[in-house]
């Protein structure tokens, strides 16, 4: 096996720091799983271990690294650490030496193993061109100090050190990375790897910081560990072969982030445009835990429960801000950020049509966050507004804020007006059955809905043959447009932006995945 990578024709640029674990049990299953990664990836992982043992033989593993076409990674890992090997450490040991012999350009085999059963000593299998990759595997935590794991690995004298290690905290990324510079000095490639939702950072970042690759599933439902992305969005949503050093990075941050649509939507927005830029979803629960990282952003999209916790971290309240009380957007200006509040924009852009048929009687349901948002834009335009909440307490201190009538939720069917906003969360996937109020009764011209997932919700879809209606997708492509111009001062391709949204949307519900949730 030739290891130039010149030689990977047939593997785009954007693939090849991808390595794509094949976990099939079945040999055939296995055989297809390989022609189909070969085209996705720079490197395939043999998972031995999910094979079942029946189809270990050299033929068939010779045929599939021949298939392959790029290089081959073999992986017999045991079920303490984390893989599916059950036999002893002769047996797995066995297994290394097949895929040796059948051309494999990597086997990786644990610290463990190598100290146990090998005493350290790798020599026996340094006969040919396969190099060793010494592994080590923390699914509990990111070790406090990552120095003596890496000179256990380091001792071993193997190729390659990995390093997989369980991210509790944004900043184990960060020690993992440094792992690199250790590499470097030592003249020794390493891959650092975070597991868990919090590691997508490092996953993302590590080949631009010098790492052989990163790992990915072939397809969701695939993955080998967690928090792995698929190979199609690490090179087609990331783009990870062309991060570098000057690389701005941005994200959103909220808890739980769940499947976020904001980087698919930010980084096509930054790839149209030609910027140096990625987005990338921060899942942290505790704000401090990404507080001292935020000046290494460019900016920042702040989604619950982080609304009003991070206007602490600004230097500058807009007034979209002051008049909600929450930001969802952090912009650098001068060093600084800048907090903003763009579902005000949203709002307003959604608004266009009724405000210019001047609706006037709108009644609006919910007293959250968003519900603040278009408040403002009501009381900019004059229109007379009754909130409805289920809570009437809460109904009646937003009411009293913003000069408006108030009501409990319950009462919906009693109302009517121009305009109808829903602004709770009900109606909203996987709960997709369940309106705000009865709309059998309801007599408006216009109909808002702010949930976007689904993009034609329930209340919607019995609004439509009365009222013109209007899709929460409207307002999350306008606030997430106007992010985008206070960070870059650019104009959005708002356009290409929606499309976006509404295909991956579109896809996830044609396919019967409902994505519970949605952000904003
Ligand atoms: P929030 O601050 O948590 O407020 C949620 C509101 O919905 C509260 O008034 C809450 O009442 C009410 N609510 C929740 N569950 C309810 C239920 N089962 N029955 C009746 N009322 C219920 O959240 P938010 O930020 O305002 O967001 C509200 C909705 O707008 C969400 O669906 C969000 O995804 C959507 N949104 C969309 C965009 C967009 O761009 N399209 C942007 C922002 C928000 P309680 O206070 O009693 O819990």
């Amino acid at each position: 096996m030739n290891l130039n990578p010149e030689n990977l024709q047939t593997i785009s640029i954007a693939r090849r720091n991808i390595c794509v674990p094949i976990r099939e049990g079945a040999a055939d299953a296995f055989e297809k799983a390989v022609i189909k990664a070969s085209l996705k990836a720079g490197y395939l992982e043999f998972r031995l271990d999910y094979l079942r043992a029946s189809d270990w033989n050299l033929p068939l593993l010779k045929r599939w690294v021949e298939l392959a076409g790029v290089p081959v990674i073999a992986t017999i890992r045991r079920k303490v650490n984390g893989g599916e090997f059950t036999g002893t450490e002769a047996a797995q040991i066995g297994l290394v030496e097949m895929a040796i012999a059948a051309g494999a350009a990597f086997v990786d085999v644990e610290i463990e193993t190598i100290e146990s059963f090998l005493k350290g000593r790798l020599e026996s299998f340094r006969t040919g061109p396969t190099r060793i990759i010494a592994s080590y595997h923390n699914f509990e935590q990111t070790p406090v100090s990552l120095e003596p794991v890496y000179q256990r690995l380091w001792q071993t004298r193997a190729d390659v050190l990995k390093i997989a290690t369980l991210a509790r905290t944004f900043g184990d990324n960060l020690r993992l990375l440094d792992l690199l510079l250790w590499g470097n000095r030592d003249g020794v490639p390493v891959i650092p790897v975070a597991m868990g939702e919090l590691g997508l950072y490092s996953r993302v970042l590590a080949p631009s910081r010098g790492a052989l690759f990163t790992y990915a599933a072939l397809e969701t439902g695939l993955e080998t560990a967690p928090g792995q992305l698929t190979a199609d969005d690490l090179s087609e949503v990331y783009r990870i072969h062309q991060i570098d050093s000057n690389t701005s990075i941005l994200g959103v941050v909220g808890y739980p982030l769940g499947h976020s649509l904001s980087p698919i939507l930010h980084n096509t927005a930054f790839r149209q445009l030609g910027l140096n830029c990625c987005y990338l979803p921060f899942p942290v629960s505790n704000l401090q835990d990404l507080a001292p990282h935020l000046a290494q952003l460019l900016g920042l999209s702040v989604t619950i429960p982080h609304k009003v916790a991070i206007l602490q971290y600004a230097a500058r309240l807009d007034g979209t801000v002051k008049a909600t009380g929450a930001a969802n957007t952090l912009v650098k200006e001068r060093g600084q950020f800048a907090a903003y509040n763009t579902d005000v924009d949203g709002v307003r852009s959604a608004l266009r049509e009724p405000l210019a048929a001047g609706v006037q009687k709108v009644v609006l349901l919910g007293a959250g966050g968003a519900a603040r948002a278009a408040a403002v834009v009501l009381l900019e335009n004059g229109c007379h507004v009754t909130v409805l909440a289920r809570d009437r307490n809460k109904a009646r201190q937003f009411a009293e804020a913003f000069g408006f009538e108030f009501g409990g939720l319950d009462q919906g069917a009693k109302y009517g007006g121009d305009l109808l906003i829903n602004a709770t969360s009900v109606g909203m996937s996987p709960r997709t059955d369940e309106t705000p109020v009865n709309p059998e009764v309801l007599d408006y011209r216009f109909v808002f809905d702010m949930v976007y997932n689904p993009l034609d919700t329930r209340l919607l879809k019995a609004c439509r043959d009365r009222a013109t209606t209007i899709s929460g997708l409207d307002m999350f492509v306008a606030q997430a447009a106007k992010q985008f111009e206070l960070w870059t001062g650019l104009e959005a391709p708002r356009r290409l932006m929606r499309q976006v949204v509404q295909t991956r949307l579109g896809r996830q519900q044609g396919r019967g995945e409902a994505i519970a949730g949605q952000e904003g």
